[in-house]
């Protein structure tokens, strides 16, 4: 562990945030009415989800455009690739150059079950050769690109080493950044960093959050991404209503001890799937800026 971070005394931290596309006029509104509170503090993306199952990335560019004028964030467009043609792909991010949009996470994505049969379609397929068909752009090298990984290893994958080696794989090909999928055990997220360093990738790995006030939804969530919930977690949760202020006062204090104990280990970005709920996750971001702020820093080493 020691080889893999450095002691310092002054980088600050800083968080990105992903919201979803609204799916009502009241989602819309909720969205819009918290959206300002990013600014709050030191956001380095805020990027918007696209449709899951393969739906499609349309969505995604409306939710941007009229979240452009209300925060002075740099926004960010995630671009699944699995059930698009390259073609189709190519149109989405002529489309995000257009608007000033280079901060992209690249994705395979996930197909609802009547979308299964695409055998024949000429997609990139995965995220690899989705974050290759971006770089070979005439503008390929003003897109950030931040792509997906996974600490417990992706449940679909062969096995943990081919997992890795496609990461590995992404980051060959010319990723900027590396988000992973949420966890509910630092320690998992100290084993990956180690396996990552051992495999050479050397790109910086943000780790993801979400905090499970909604737990029923949060630990479905987590069951179908195979992130392991620990007896610990869901026993806190005994006889709490899932949402009731309740449920935000324990899943905060988790998140709030996770990404403490991170930052003793000198980890510096935090990820947020926010499930649109700012006003839950920006407080916890401004406790964990000055309870860090106020104590000693480590930091990955960079490369
Ligand atoms: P890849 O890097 O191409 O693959 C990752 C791993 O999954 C590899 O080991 C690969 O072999 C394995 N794998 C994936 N599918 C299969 C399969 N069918 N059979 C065998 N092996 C397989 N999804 C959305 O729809 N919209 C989003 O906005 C979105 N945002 C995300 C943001 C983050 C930070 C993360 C971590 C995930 C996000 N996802 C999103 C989920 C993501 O699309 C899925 O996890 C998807 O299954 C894999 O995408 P990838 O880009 O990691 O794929």
């Amino acid at each position: 562990m020691e080889e893999i971070f450095k002691q310092v005394s002054d980088t600050p931290i800083d968080f990105s945030f992903e919201v979803f596309p609204p799916k009502s006029e009241i989602g819309e509104k909720n969205l819009l009415s918290q959206i300002h509170l990013v600014d709050r503090i030191k956001t380095r993306a805020l990027s918007v989800t696209s449709g899951a199952g393969g739906s499609g990335n349309d969505r995604t560019l409306e939710t941007i455009k009229s979240l452009e004028n209300e925060v002075s964030s740099n926004l960010a467009a995630h671009l699944t690739c699995i059930a698009a043609t390259k073609n189709h792909t190519q149109q989405s991010l002529d489309r995000y150059a257009h608007e000033g949009i280079f901060n992209i996470v690249a994705l395979r994505g996930d197909l609802n079950e009547d979308l299964n049969d695409l055998t024949t379609l000429d997609s990139y397929g995965n995220a690899t050769k989705l974050v290759r068909g971006i770089r070979s752009r005439s503008d390929g090298d003003q897109f950030h690109i931040s792509v997906a990984g996974y600490p417990e290893t992706h449940p679909k994958a062969k096995s943990r080493k081919s997992d890795l080696e496609n990461l590995k794989g992404k980051v060959d090909e010319g990723a900027d950044l590396i988000l992973t999928q949420f966890f509910f055990d630092p320690e998992i997220f100290f084993r990956f960093i180690e396996d990552t360093d051992r495999i050479g990738i050397k790109l910086p790995i943000v780790p993801g959050f979400i905090i499970a006030s909604n737990f029923h939804r949060v630990f479905s969530f987590a069951e179908k991404c195979g992130a392991h919930l620990p007896d610990t977690i869901v026993k806190r949760f005994d006889g709490v209503e899932s949402g009731s202020e309740e449920a935000n006062r324990i899943a905060t204090e988790i998140t709030l001890q996770h990404c403490s104990q991170l930052s003793e280990n000198g980890i510096r970005s935090f990820h947020f799937y926010t499930l649109n709920r700012l006003d839950l996750v920006v407080p916890v971001c401004e406790l964990l800026q000055q309870d860090i702020s106020s104590s000693s820093k480590l930091v990955r080493r960079e490369p």
